[in-house]
This record gives structure tokens, sequence and C-alpha cells, in this order.
């Protein structure tokens, strides 16, 4: 099997915020809707006081709250373990943004772009008026991810078979790829390092993994 998986290395993240970028770039997500945000965090008691950053978004839980709640099934899993949502038949009740623990779910329902009235040119090329009045969230580049596949090409290896975040990132501190194969990027990264997933006392399994120290 397959199971994809994002991996967010918390040693090197700087905050740049290059990730969000590039996903509102990939996906000209309107104003106000980040499917990929970092979160900007202090940590310990002065005077030693430190930041974290931490790239969050949809984690793609193998146990997911979301698809549970949701009324239309429009929220549904893959066999690779990416969470989806047809935009055709979610009734845009919003259930799904509740239920989520992970604050991952937008709904929008009118058309605005970054400087206003008139679109740039990605929001031109991308902006999809389907996402209007529905939940939406990170997709992993689903789209992209599977045309690259259908290439021959690897995710999280092939920059045309991985998600923008991942190939933005300044730092190399995101990875992407298939946790159930044991010599991929991510599982030789999860082997090498102490790792842990956000709220894994709520039993959601996310597949989303942050690294802080080697092994
Ligand atoms: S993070 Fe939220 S939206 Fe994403 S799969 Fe989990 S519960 Fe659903
Ligand atoms: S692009 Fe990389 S370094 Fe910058 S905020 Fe995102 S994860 Fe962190």
């Amino acid at each position: 099997m397959t199971r994809y998986v994002m991996v967010a290395d918390l040693r090197r993240c700087v905050g740049c915020q290059t990730c969000t970028a590039a996903c509102k770039h990939a996906n000209a997500t309107l104003p106000g809707v980040q499917w990929r945000r970092v979160l900007d965090i202090e940590v310990g008691e002065y005077p030693d006081v430190h930041r974290v950053f931490v790239p969050t978004g949809c984690q793609h839980c193998a146990n997911p709250p979301c698809m549970d709640v949701c009324p239309s099934t429009a929220t549904r899993q893959r066999d690779d373990g990416i969470v989806t949502i047809d935009y055709d038949i979610c009734i845009g009740c919003a259930y799904c943004a509740v239920a989520c623990p992970y604050d991952a779910r937008f709904k929008v329902t009118d058309t605005a772009f970054a400087y206003g009235e008139d679109a740039m040119a990605h929001e031109e090329k991308r902006h999809d008026p389907r996402r209007l009045g529905v939940s939406t969230k990170c997709t992993f580049c689903a789209d992209k991810v599977d045309a690259g596949c259908a290439q021959g090409l690897t995710p999280g290896v092939d920059p045309d078979a991985t998600p923008a975040c991942v190939n933005s990132c300044i730092a190399k501190a995101l990875h992407f790829g298939d946790i159930d194969d044991p010599d991929s990027n991510v599982s030789q990264v999860l082997e090498e390092n102490a790792h842990f997933r956000m709220h894994e006392e709520l039993g959601t399994e996310p597949g989303f993994y942050y690294l802080w120290d080697r092994k």
C-alpha cells in the first residue's frame, strides 16, 4: 500500500512562510484562506526564550473526524491516505470545519482577490469558483501527485510530483512521501529522528510528522 505523509523538521524551519505563499500561488486560494500555515510559537521562560515555527494545515488524518461528520459524503479518503473534498457534493454546512481539531478547513462565500477586484495573474489562471460556499483545505497537491505518478515520477523526490510547499521551502524543512515504503525519503528521516504528531491523543492518526531531534 501507499500512504502519503508530510514531515516538517522544526530544527530547520525559519518561519519565512515561503511555503504559505507557494501554496497560495499554486492554488490561488482567496484572501483569508491559508491551506498551509506556519505557527509562530514562543517557548521557554525569560531569559531562556525561543521561537519555534510550526508548519501546519490539513493533517490528512487516517481517522479523520471531518469525514465522520460529513452528511453528504463529500469528504472522503483515498487509498493512499489523502483526504479529499468533492466540491460538487459538498453542501457547505461546515460541520467538518467544526469537527477538525487542527483548524484546517475554510469556507468562503464571496470572490475577492489579494489586491481588490482585479485578479493577479495566478488568480486569473487558477481561481476555482467551485470552491465558493463549500469547505476547502490542503489537498497535498493531489492533482500534481497523480499527474506525476502517471509519468512514472516519485512524489517527494521529483518536484513535478511533489506538493508546492515542499518544493518551495528555502530551508529544506518539509518532506513528502510514502510512509509505507521503508526506503522512502520520509521513512528514512523518521527512522533517523525523534518525531511527534500534533494531538496524537485524539486518535486521529495524523499524516503529518514533526522532527525535533536526532535519535
Ligand atoms: S486535519 Fe482536519 S480536515 Fe484534515 S483530515 Fe484531519 S480532521 Fe480532516
Ligand atoms: S518555507 Fe520552509 S523554512 Fe519557510 S516557513 Fe515554510 S517550512 Fe519554514
